[in-house]
């Protein structure tokens, strides 16, 4: 990073904030044409990260604003990055979410401006991504009871013991975040501490000011920490991020900035059991809430017998003998059951599927089992090849209409010599097409920026030359 410490200061708070965004949780800013906000098409390097920062300042400023408004008697909500939900019952106030800690005193205020000040006798916390979890210290009280599920403490270990690991893998696909993970302060990572654990053995339901609060273990999709807020009487489903960013959509079982696989079949009862509550209004905790119980019904069913779909087909296509190259490119939604890939994409989500189940030695090749990396004997068949003779080759795979196998050829070249311009020239152009197809089929945003990110890396190396 070669800003000067300066601008470095005085650039934290709003990195800090798409920091957050990006490392803890999966719902990734969209603009009103379905893009990630933080992309735009790749120029120059230095034009890249210059949209990267102002996409991200206008995300926060003019995308998320923080406005209190009435979902249902007795129900607020504080829009933001993150939703926070407050329910009135009279006395008090129980809490669903916290937000971002960057967000929560302006979320904070609108709430109270809403319903006056109030004890604060629940902070039910969805999962313990941190743009839903961040908020908790600027509402808890002496007397405020933190519900959070079983799972949650475990979430956070492991989110926090690797935190080095994965802040540089969120840095390499975002680079605008702080070059060290934040430490330290209300906005660390790992500060919250629940006071009441719930998990399907000790679920919780409590009744206060006449409104039913039922607290329901929800994972599956989007951690093992899931949890959802059910009000029987409203039939109000507050669901976090069970559900992700869009509904419907095809889940996020696999995460591309890292976490752990998460597990369908455990996400499939998740959804029998919503499904099951029949709910008339439906309020995550990013975007707007949905209405209608029909919608609802309908979406909770295409999600669930979209999961159940690919498992079961990944589950049949292992049993066959198939290879998960293979069934990542044969496993497709029919037409019934098709859903935004925007946020979870299929195809990687049989290959997590494959390595839930069966680890990630496939029973292919012995070189599986040891320690010389194909990279490395990249080099080697590079060397021996020829970068000029792989280049000329991947050049005619791309006029094929075959960008992958291009792509391989290139890798296998610049393994050998890492500046060699023909082939980072046929790379440009085997990822560009690439992302022409990953944005006129799926537009799922991981995908999108990823490929943008090699894009740039090989812009910065063609013109290093
Ligand atoms: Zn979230």
């Amino acid at each position: 990073m070669s800003r000067p410490a300066s601008t470095r200061h005085s650039a934290r708070t709003r990195w800090v904030v798409v920091f957050m965004v990006f490392v803890f949780f999966d719902a990734l800013p969209y603009s009103a044409t379905g893009d990630p906000l933080s992309q735009r098409p790749p120029r120059s390097a230095s034009e890249d990260n210059r949209n990267i920062s102002e996409s991200a300042d206008g995300f926060m400023t003019q995308m998320t604003p923080v406005e209190a408004r009435t979902i249902a008697p007795s129900v607020h909500q504080a829009t933001g990055v993150s939703n926070t939900q407050l329910i009135d019952t009279g006395d008090s106030v129980v809490l669903f979410d916290s937000g971002l800690a960057i967000q929560a005193t302006a979320q904070k205020k609108a709430l109270l401006s809403t319903v006056g000040e109030k004890p604060v006798s629940h902070i039910v916390l969805s999962h313990s991504h941190q743009d839903h979890v961040g908020g908790t210290p600027f509402w808890e009280e002496a007397n405020t009871v933190i519900v959070a599920h079983r799972e949650f403490t475990e979430e956070q270990r492991y989110l926090k013991e690797l935190e080095p690991y994965l802040h540089d893998r969120n840095r390499a696909l975002f680079p605008w975040m702080p070059e060290e993970p934040i430490t330290a302060g209300p906005m660390a990572f790992g500060t919250v501490k629940p006071t009441l654990l719930v998990d399907d053995e000790t679920p919780y339901v409590f009744e206060q000011g006449g409104i039913r609060f039922e607290i329901i273990p929800t994972p599956g999709a989007e951690g093992t920490d899931n949890l959802s807020l059910w009000l029987p009487k409203q039939k109000i489903l507050l669901v976090g991020d069970t559900l992700g960013p869009i509904f419907p959509q095809f889940p996020n079982i696999f995460t591309m900035r890292g976490e752990k696989t998460r597990k369908p079949i455990e996400y499939i009862q998740t959804l029998d059991r919503l499904i099951a509550l029949e709910p008339e209004i439906l309020v995550p905790s990013h975007r707007d809430p949905i209405v209608g119980k029909e919608t609802i019904r309908e979406g909770l069913t295409r999600i669930r017998d979209a999961v159940r779909y690919v498992h079961d087909e990944t589950v049949r296509g292992m049993n066959e003998g198939k290879t998960v190259w293979q069934l990542m490119e044969e496993v497709q939604l029919p037409p019934e059951l098709s859903l935004s890939q925007v946020h979870g994409r299929v195809s990687w989500s049989v290959r997590s599927i494959w390595e839930y189940y069966a680890t990630w030695f496939h029973f292919d090749s012995t070189t599986e089992l040891y320690t010389v990396s194909p990279r490395e004997v990249y080099a080697d068949v590079g060397r021996i090849a020829g970068p000029e003779r792989l280049s000329q080759h991947a050049r005619e795979l791309l006029d094929q209409g075959k960008p992958l196998n291009a792509l391989h050829l290139c890798e296998i070249a610049l393994a050998a010599d890492p500046t060699f311009q023909p082939a980072l020239q046929v790379q440009r152009n085997a990822l560009s097409e690439l992302l022409d197809q990953a944005r006129s089929t799926f537009e799922n945003s991981y995908e999108i920026i990823w490929l943008q990110q090699e894009i740039r890396k090989t812009d910065q190396a063609l013109s290093m030359k």
